[in-house]
C-alpha cells in the first residue's frame, strides 16, 4: 500500500490521534484528538512530518506529485463539511496553512491565513458574510502574508521594513489616519491592488490567482520554514534534531474579525508563570489571532476575576476597566461559559496544563489548538505536584514532567529584600516571566548579544519582540517591553527561556533612534542600569543587589519524590564549608570532589606554599609544609564539620606547581625577602618550573610522587582533622583521592605513603577513623587498565574534564578557538566538555567500571567532572552503574531529578 501522507479530521471524526505527535506534529495530533473528544474544531487535514523529510531530500516537485491525490480528497472532505468549494466565486472555501513540529516552536515557522482568496472569491465572501469590508480586509491580509511568507518579501535586516507595511503607512499618512481599523473598504481594495503591484515588481510574477497554486506555494513555504535561520537556531538551543521535520496543517478558516460578535484569543488552563490553578487568558473582539500576540492592541482578559487583577497591576480603575477592557465573561457570557467548560474538558483529558487558541465567529466558539503549555520552572513544579494531589497523575509522571534544567530558574537569585525595600519603582508592567534581573539598557537584540559577549549584563528593551530577537533575548539578563500582554512573544519566549521579563510597562516610551527610553518624563539612555522584577512587574532605576532564591514546599516534595526513585546518590564538588553547606541544603549526599589546590590560593597559605615550591631541597620544603599543615587542617575541619556524617572525597594537590608561584618581578622580590635568598635564585627557580605543556606535565600524582612530603602533609592534615572532630562527636568520613593516575604503580606508590602516614597519625593519637583511598580516572590509560588499578583502589572517580581533554586531544583551555565552528558545521553535535561524549569518553567510563568491578565487586564509582550536573550525562552515568554523580552545589537538585528520571526510565 502507498504510504499515507495526509490525515483528515472534522466534525467529531479524525484519522489521527494525540499519540501520533511524531508523525502529525503536536498541533496536528491534538487537533485530531480534540475532534475525537467532541471539542469544536474547524475541519482540516495534516500532512505528515515524514513528507517534510521527503521534501528536503527529494524536492518540491516530487512531494507535490505524491501528495496530490490525498490532498485533493482531503479538500473535498472539508468542502463537504463546510458546504463550500475551493476556488468557488460564490461560496469559496478559505483555509489556513500552519506548521506544526512534534514539539511547539512558538513563532519559529510560518503561517498563511485566508488562503483561497482572489478577485472572484473576495466578492463571494463579501456577499456571504454581508460584510464587504471584512472580505477585503481578509484579502489584504492574505496578499500580505503570502507575499511575506511564500514569495520571500519579508524584510531581512532590522533596517528594512516590510514593503506592505510601507504601503499601508504611506496610505495612512496621506489620509491622515493612524489605525488599520480606520481604512475604508475602498482603501482596502486599493491596498490589495498596490500589494499585488509590489509583488509583481519584486518577484516579476503576478500574484497567484488559483487557490491550488496558493495552496502548494504555502505548503512548500511551511516545509521551507523548517530550515529557516530562526528555526535552526531554536532547534540548536533546544537540541531538537533536524530529522524531525514539521507537519503542515490545513484547516477551514474561521474568523474572529467578523464584527462585534466575533473575537479571538489564547488561554492557559493554569497560570503559566506561577502554576496556580486559575484559568486565564486574553482575547480581542473583532480581531485575528496575530493581533492578540503581536501587542498592537491591548488584549483583554477572559475571566472577570483575571480582568480585575490585570487592571490593578496596570493601575486602571474598575470604571475604566469595565468600560474599555471588559472581560469575555462580561461581553459574551455564553461563549465564555462554553470556553471554560472546554478548557476543563481538555485539561481533564490531557492531564496537563493546556495552552489554547480559540476563535469566536459570529457567536460560535471554535478551538484552533491545544497543547501542553510552556511554563516557568516554578509553575512546572507546582502544576505537577498539584496534579499529583488532585489525582490526575502519579509520582513517576511528576518526575517525567519536570525538566531538570528548568529547576535552574528557581535556584537563581531574587532581589535582596533589604535593597528592594529601599528601591523605588519607576514604573510597572505585567509580570510576564519571574525572576530578578539587573543590567545595562540596550535596545537592539544584536547589541544585547555583543554587550553580553563583552561580559556585560544587559536588559533588552523593545517596544515588542519578535522571533528575530531570540539570540538577543537569550543573551540578556532580562527583557522589558512597552507593549504586549502575558501571551505576547516576549512573555512566552522569556518564560520558555526562564528569563525575567516585564511586558507592557506603563508610560514607557522607547525611541530606537536616540537609543533612549522615557518613563513619566524620566530619561534612561543606552548603557544606564535598570532592574526588573519579573514576579511583580516592577521596574527600578539602577542596579539592585540580588539574593538566593527561596525554595518552597513543592520543590521539597519534588525532591523527596526524586529521592524515592533515584538509585544514584548526588554529591557535590565543593572546596569551602559555605559551598558544602549550600549543597547539603540541596540534598547532596557528600562531597565528591574537594580540590585542595583552591585552598592554597588563599592569603595565609600562598606564601608558605610558594616557599615550599621554591625551596631547593627536601629540608626547605618540609619546613614550609610544617607551616601549611595547621592551615590546611583548619580547612578540613570546616568542611568535615559542614558534612558531618557524610563522605568527603579530598583530592590531593593536582595542578602544575608553576601556577602557584609569582611571575612578576615584584612578587619574586617579595619571595626572595621572605626566604632570605637572592632574587636571581627565585627567578631561576620560577623559570625552571615552566613547562611547554603544563597540562601534560608535572601535575596530579606525578607531583606527590616527586615530592612525597606534600602527600604526607595533606594526608596528615586530613586525618588529624578527622580525629579531632571525632573527639567533638562529629563524624568525618574522609576519602583520600589521588589525581591523574595513569599507571597502577604511581597510584600504589602514593597509596603506600598515604597509608603509612595514616597509621602514624593513628598511633600518635591512639585513635582511628574510617577512611578510603581511591583515585581519579581521568587518563585513558587508567580507564584501559582499570582492572589493575581497581585491585589497589577503594574507589574510582571519573574526572571527565581531563578524560575528555585527553581522549579527544582537545585542550580544555583552548577549545573555544574551533569548537563554535565544529558545532556550526555539525562535526560535533554538542560541546563534549559540557555534555558527556557517550560514544567515546563514555565508553571508557563504562569499560573501566565493568573491568574494575570484575576485580573488586565493591568498587565505588562516581563522576566529578562538569558532566556530573548535566542531565543527559547523569542519565548515562546511571546506565553504566555509577554509585554517584558529583556536581557544583547549584546543580545538585538538577542532578537529583535527572538521576530519578534515569531510574524510572530504566
Ligand atoms: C576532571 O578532570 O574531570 C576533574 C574533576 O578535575 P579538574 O577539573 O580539577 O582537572
Ligand atoms: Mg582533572
Amino acid at each position: 500500500m502507498e504510504k499515507k501522507r495526509v490525515y483528515t479530521f472534522g466534525n467529531g471524526a479524525a484519522e489521527g490521534r494525540a499519540d501520533m505527535k511524531n508523525l502529525l506534529g503536536g498541533k496536528g495530533a491534538n487537533l485530531a484528538e480534540m475532534n475525537l473528544i467532541g471539542v469544536p474544531v474547524p475541519p482540516g487535514f495534516t500532512i505528515t512530518t515524514e513528507v517534510c523529510t521527503e521534501y528536503n531530500e527529494l524536492g518540491r516537485d516530487y512531494v507535490i506529485n505524491v501528495l496530490k491525490g490525498e490532498v485533493e480528497d482531503a479538500i473535498i472532505q472539508i468542502e463537504k463539511l463546510t458546504g463550500t468549494k475551493f476556488g468557488d466565486k460564490d461560496n469559496p472555501l478559505l483555509v489556513s496553512v500552519r506548521s506544526g513540529a512534534r514539539v511547539s516552536m512558538p513563532g519559529m515557522m510560518d503561517t498563511v491565513l485566508n488562503l483561497g482568496l482572489n478577485d472572484d472569491a473576495v466578492e463571494g465572501i463579501a456577499k456571504k458574510s454581508g460584510n464587504e469590508r471584512f472580505a477585503w480586509d481578509s484579502y489584504r491580509r492574505f496578499v500580505q502574508m503570502y507575499g511575506d511568507v511564500v514569495l520571500g518579501m519579508k524584510p531581512h535586516s532590522k533596517e528594512d521594513i516590510d514593503p506592505f507595511e510601507e504601503i499601508m503607512e504611506e496610505m495612512k499618512a496621506s489620509k491622515g489616519i493612524e489605525l488599520d481599523t480606520e481604512f475604508t473598504t475602498d482603501d482596502l481594495k486599493q491596498l490589495v491592488k498596490l500589494f499585488k503591484a509590489a509583488v509583481k515588481e519584486k518577484t516579476g510574477k503576478e500574484f497567484p490567482v488559483s487557490p491550488w497554486d496558493q495552496l502548494w506555494g504555502s505548503v512548500c513555504a511551511v516545509f521551507d520554514s523548517w530550515m529557516n535561520e530562526r528555526a535552526i537556531l531554536y532547534r540548536k538551543m533546544n537540541n531538537f534534531p533536524e530529522e524531525w521535520g514539521t507537519a503542515v496543517n490545513v484547516q477551514a478558516m474561521v474568523y474572529g474579525n467578523m464584527g462585534k460578535t466575533s473575537g479571538t484569543g489564547v488561554a492557559f488552563t493554569r497560570d503559566a508563570a506561577t502554576g496556580e490553578n486559575i484559568f486565564n487568558g486574553e482575547y480581542l473582539i473583532d480581531a485575528q489571532g496575530e493581533d492578540v500576540v503581536s501587542g498592537v492592541r491591548t488584549p483583554q482578559q477572559i475571566t472577570t476575576e483575571g480582568s480585575r487583577r490585570w487592571a490593578k497591576l496596570q493601575g486602571i480603575s474598575e470604571e475604566e476597566r469595565s468600560a474599555k477592557y471588559p472581560s469575555l465573561e462580561e461581553v459574551m457570557p455564553e461563549c465564555a461559559a462554553e470556553l471554560i467548560a472546554v478548557q476543563q474538558k481538555l485539561e481533564d483529558y490531557f492531564k496537563d496544563m493546556q495552552d489554547l487558541e480559540f476563535t469566536i465567529q459570529d457567536g460560535k466558539l471554535w478551538l484552533l489548538q491545544t497543547r501542553s503549555g510552556k511554563r516557568t520552572g516554578a509553575a512546572m513544579i507546582k502544576i505537577a505536584i498539584d496534579m499529583l494531589h488532585e489525582g490526575y497523575i502519579d509520582e513517576k509522571t511528576v518526575l517525567k514532567r519536570c525538566d531538570p534544567e528548568k529547576l535552574d530558574e528557581l535556584l537563581h537569585p531574587v532581589f535582596d529584600k533589604n535593597a528592594l525595600a529601599k528601591a523605588k519603582p519607576i514604573t510597572h508592567g505585567l509580570p510576564a516571566s519571574p525572576g530578578a534581573a539587573a543590567g545595562q539598557v540596550v535596545f537592539h537584540a544584536d547589541e544585547a548579544e555583543e554587550w553580553s559577549k563583552e561580559g556585560k549584563q544587559v536588559i533588552l528593551c523593545r517596544i515588542e519582540t519578535s522571533p528575530e530577537d531570540l539570540r538577543g533575548m537569550n543573551s540578556a539578563q532580562g527583557i522589558l517591553t512597552s507593549r504586549g500582554g502575558m501571551t505576547s512573544h516576549a512573555a512566552v519566549v522569556a518564560r520558555g527561556m526562564g528569563k525575567c521579563c516585564v511586558s507592557a510597562a506603563n508610560n514607557l516610551i522607547i525611541d530606537y533612534k536616540t537609543r533612549s527610553l522615557s518613563i513619566n518624563g524620566k530619561e534612561i539612555k543606552e548603557g544606564d542600569w535598570l532592574s526588573l522584577d519579573g514576579s511583580t512587574g516592577y521596574v527600578y532605576e539602577g542596579k539592585i543587589a540580588t539574593q538566593d532564591a527561596d525554595l518552597d514546599e513543592n520543590f521539597d516534595e519534588l525532591m523527596s519524590i526524586a529521592e524515592k526513585y533515584a538509585r544514584m546518590d548526588v554529591r557535590t564538588n565543593a572546596d569551602t564549608p559555605k559551598d558544602a553547606a549550600v549543597a547539603r541544603k540541596f540534598g547532596a549526599k557528600g562531597i565528591g570532589l574537594c580540590r585542595t589546590e583552591h585552598m592554597f590560593f588563599e592569603e595565609d597559605k600562598i606564601v608558605p606554599m610558594r616557599e615550599m615550591i621554591l625551596s631547593k631541597d627536601e629540608e626547605g620544603r618540609r619546613k614550609a609544609l610544617e607551616k601549611l599543615l595547621p592551615l590546611q587542617k583548619k580547612d578540613f575541619l570546616g568542611i568535615f564539620r559542614a558534612m558531618d556524617g557524610l563522605p568527603v572525597t579530598v583530592r590531593l594537590l593536582d595542578p602544575p606547581l608553576h601556577e602557584f608561584v609569582p611571575h612578576d618581578e615584584k612578587g619574586q622580590m617579595e619571595m626572595a625577602k621572605v626566604m632570605g635568598i637572592s632574587y636571581k635564585d627565585i627567578h631561576d627557580r620560577v623559570e625552571g618550573l615552566m613547562e611547554a605543556n603544563p597540562m601534560l606535565g608535572l601535575r596530579g600524582c606525578r607531583l606527590g610522587n616527586l615530592y612525597p612530603e606534600i602527600t604526607e602533609m595533606q594526608t596528615r592534615a586530613i586525618i588529624e582533622a578527622a580525629i579531632e572532630l571525632k573527639k567533638e562527636g562529629i563524624t568525618a568520613i574522609p576519602e583520600i583521592m589521588v589525581p591523574l593516575t595513569g599507571i597502577v604503580h604511581e597510584f600504589k606508590a602514593q597509596k603506600d605513603i598515604i597509608e603509612s602516614t595514616i597509621h602514624e597519625v593513628f598511633a600518635e593519637n591512639n585513635e582511628s577513623v574510617e577512611y578510603k583511598i581511591g583515585t581519579m580516572i581521568e587518563i585513558p590509560r587508567a580507564a584501559i587498565t582499570a582492572h589493575k588499578i581497581a585491585a589497589e583502589a577503594d574507589f574510582f572517580s571519573f574526572g571527565t574534564n581531563d578524560l575528555t581533554q585527553l581522549t579527544f586531544g582537545y585542550s580544555r583551555d583552548d577549545v573555544a578557538k574551533f569548537l563554535p565552528m565544529y558545532l556550526d558545521k555539525g562535526i560535533l553535535k554538542q560541546d563534549p566538555f559540557a555534555v558527556l561524549d557517550q560514544n567515546g569518553v563514555g565508553q571508557l567510563v563504562r569499560m573501566a567500571v565493568q573491568t574494575g568491578r570484575e576485580v573488586k565487586t565493591t568498587l565505588k564509582c562516581g563522576i566529578c567532572g562538569e558532566h556530573g550536573g548535566e542531565p543527559s550525562s547523569v542519565k548515562f552515568c546511571h546506565t553504566v552503574g555509577l554509585n554517584y554523580v558529583s556536581c557544583s552545589p547549584f546543580r545538585v537538585p538538577i542532578a537529583r531529578l535527572a538521576a530519578a528520571q534515569a531510574a524510572i526510565e530504566g
